[in-house]
């Protein structure tokens, strides 16, 4: 078959199961198997191509597998971070947060980033501020090893701890610390790709969906400095609900103009 006519045809096949860009994502597995770039593949229409291998990555695709899980990676903040069904693939909403951690006015800092994943937020913060002393942590051991390769990867050298939220780190104490956590209610109802393929216990938690933001709440003054500051992300109806565990807080919004984040600091004062 020509490549060009494999493109068509999976494109139709992914249109039917309601991907959004299928005609990107049958040419980005149709390069991602024949292992070069997208631009080869819009450039040799005529290329005859070995369907079989094609038809084993379309399938996965056609029952709902993520793209970036299908390819093992995915861009974030231009880099590229692999991923596997360990961890949630990072979205693009999660560079806000990174954005607002990289305004803060600090030449030196110690910041955590509790509940890693892949390690896309600890390794963009180190690689972004070399000279911040970055900590990460997860409750999923094959989360963190997930981590540990990005940061191999990528050269980014950040202090891993295996850790429920801040179990772990008795006594260690942080000028920043941030979190992209589960954050998603038991019951709602969410894509079924998301659902029945990301880890659920990156996704979901209890109380709404604000278990996790209560639950850090209660220790997270024990590991800040005088002045630290908290950024969470948080879910786009969760901005009220979360402020109010962190008196004082501001919400940021993201680029579609939804709360995403709770920046609080931590004031050591009376
Ligand atoms: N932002 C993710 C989503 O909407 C959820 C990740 C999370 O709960 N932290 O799929």
């Amino acid at each position: 078959m020509l490549l060009n006519d494999w493109v068509t045809n999976a494109s139709n096949r992914l249109t039917a199961v309601r991907v959004a860009s299928p005609k990107l994502e049958a040419q980005v597995l149709a390069a991602h198997s024949m292992l070069v770039d997208r631009t080869w593949v819009l450039t040799h229409p005529e290329h005859v191509v070995n369907d079989l291998a094609l038809e084993g990555l379309l399938q996965r695709r056609e029952s709902g597998e993520p793209l970036a899980y299908i390819l093992g990676y995915r861009e974030f903040f231009s880099r590229r971070f692999r991923v596997d069904s360990n961890v949630l693939i990072p979205r693009q909403e999660t560079e806000v947060l990174v954005e607002t951690a990289l305004e803060l006015p600090v030449d030196r800092l110690k910041a955590l980033d509790i509940g890693t994943g892949s390690g896309c937020i600890a390794i963009t913060l180190k690689l972004e501020r070399p000279n911040w002393e970055v900590w990460a942590t997860d409750i999923s051991s094959s989360a963190l090893q997930v981590a540990r390769e990005n940061a191999e990867t990528l050269g980014a050298d950040i202090t891993f701890r295996h850790s429920n939220l801040l179990e772990q780190l008795a006594g260690e104490k942080f000028d920043l610390i941030v979190s992209n956590p589960p954050y998603i209610g038991r019951n709602e109802i969410i894509p079924r790709e998301v659902r029945e393929f990301e880890p659920d216990s990156a996704l979901f938690a209890d109380d709404n969906g604000l278990a996790i933001y209560r639950q850090l709440a209660a220790t997270i003054k024990d590991h800040l400095t005088p002045g630290g500051r908290v950024i969470l992300e948080i879910g786009q109806e969760q901005g009220l609900a979360v402020s109010a565990l962190y008196p004082g807080s501001e919400i940021i919004k993201d680029l579609s103009g939804n709360d995403r984040v709770v920046m609080w600091r931590f004031a050591d004062d009376p």
